[in-house]
């Protein structure tokens, strides 16, 4: 009797050694679009898909990437060429479709003045009102379009207008590798391309991921701490943010974000914006919007729009008097860890 006893706890032990081993997480690292990724998944197969994700990853670079010298948007920038790809129309469809929804305040065609403020690839220049507001006048009157036949071809782009997918194009490579872990069967996964996360499905002891919001730094080199933890399963967080990505001149703080209505970059208080959304592309596009929009507007957007599922929870930090404040629509709340 006390044998089996014996054998049957020795069994169990083995059996959890097992399952320990076909539940050990897979981490993967690398560098893409100019940041990290860092990507967390359970595969009973224990496969390492670090060549698929980096090839996946660099394929979409030398379409959407400012910083790849052939990718096709800087050849259509540089006028060098008009034949676009699938994911190109895509990432210009999504644009087009949350310019139209924010009523300006996202722009995809804003290339040029975000370069005239240095904030792009080129050097910073000093920027002469004259053209920013040419510029603005150009890129609202524009009316591109493609045609799709044997290739696919933009026509009609007006003298002027740059193309700029900086603020979707991280979370549409994060929901292009969420597709690739779907397609393989996975179903547990966690995937962070520089900050912008999706997580699909559980740990394995069955609780949420946790996420944590960024705590705004000082300044761009100041250490990342964390204002709050959150819970995910099966959505994507996104989070826009000025206190990294700016200029200083003269003693003003140049943000990155640039209000297309005006052409200036944006001046208020909000320091950033976290929407939670089932895909990765469109909280990205909505966080750069409400950074435009500003802390009031961001908020009558969303009273305005109560029935829009996309935006699920929304969470900003704003600079009131030189303090930090926090506001959580009452979904994000609900996401909060204690
Ligand atoms: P994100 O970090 O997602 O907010 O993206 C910011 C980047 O998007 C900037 O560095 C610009 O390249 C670009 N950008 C700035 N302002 C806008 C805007 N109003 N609409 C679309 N893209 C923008
Ligand atoms: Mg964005």
């Amino acid at each position: 009797m006390m044998r089996q006893h014996t054998l049957l706890i020795l069994l169990v032990l083995l059996c959890f050694a097992s399952c320990q081993q076909k539940n050990a997480p897979i981490k993967i690292q690398g560098q893409a679009q100019g940041t990290y990724y860092s990507i967390i998944y359970y595969d009973e197969q224990q496969r390492n898909l670090k060549p698929q994700i980096d090839s996946l990853l660099q394929d979409f670079d030398l379409t959407a990437s400012l910083w790849e010298e052939n990718s096709i948007i800087r050849r259509i920038n540089d006028g060098q060429d008009s034949v676009v790809n699938p994911m190109f129309v895509d990432l210009l469809q999504h644009s087009i479709e949350i310019n139209k929804y924010t009523q300006g305040a996202f722009n995809c065609k804003i290339g040029a003045l975000v370069n005239l403020y240095g904030f792009g690839f080129k050097n910073r220049e000093d920027v002469p009102a004259e053209r920013i507001d040419s510029l603005v006048r150009i890129i609202a009157n524009d009316k591109c379009e493609v045609t799709k036949a044997e290739t696919i071809v933009l026509h009609n782009k007006s003298q002027g207008v740059e193309f700029d997918f900086n603020a979707i194009a991280q979370g549409y490579s994060v929901d292009l590798l969420a597709a690739m872990f779907d397609q393989l069967g996975i179903e547990n996964y966690l995937i962070d391309v520089g900050g912008e996360v999706i997580a699909k499905g559980c740990k394995p002891t069955g609780e949420d991921w946790t996420v944590g919001i960024e705590r705004p730094a000082e300044n761009k080199y100041s250490e990342q701490e964390v204002e709050v933890a959150m819970r995910l399963r099966d959505c994507s967080v996104v989070t826009s943010g000025n206190y990294r990505k700016y200029y200083e001149k003269d003693g003003v703080r140049y943000s990155h974000t640039i209000n297309p209505t005006t052409g200036r970059p944006v001046e208020h208080t909000l320091l950033s914006v976290s929407v939670v959304s089932k895909e990765s592309w469109y909280a990205d596009a909505m966080a750069t919007s409400f950074m435009v929009m500003g802390l009031e507007k961001s908020l009558d957007f969303i009273e305005q729009h109560p029935d829009n599922e996309d935006i699920q929870a929304v969470f900003f930090i704003y600079d009131d008097h030189g303090e930090y404040k926090t506001y959580a629509t009452p979904q994000f709340q609900q996401l909060i860890k204690d």
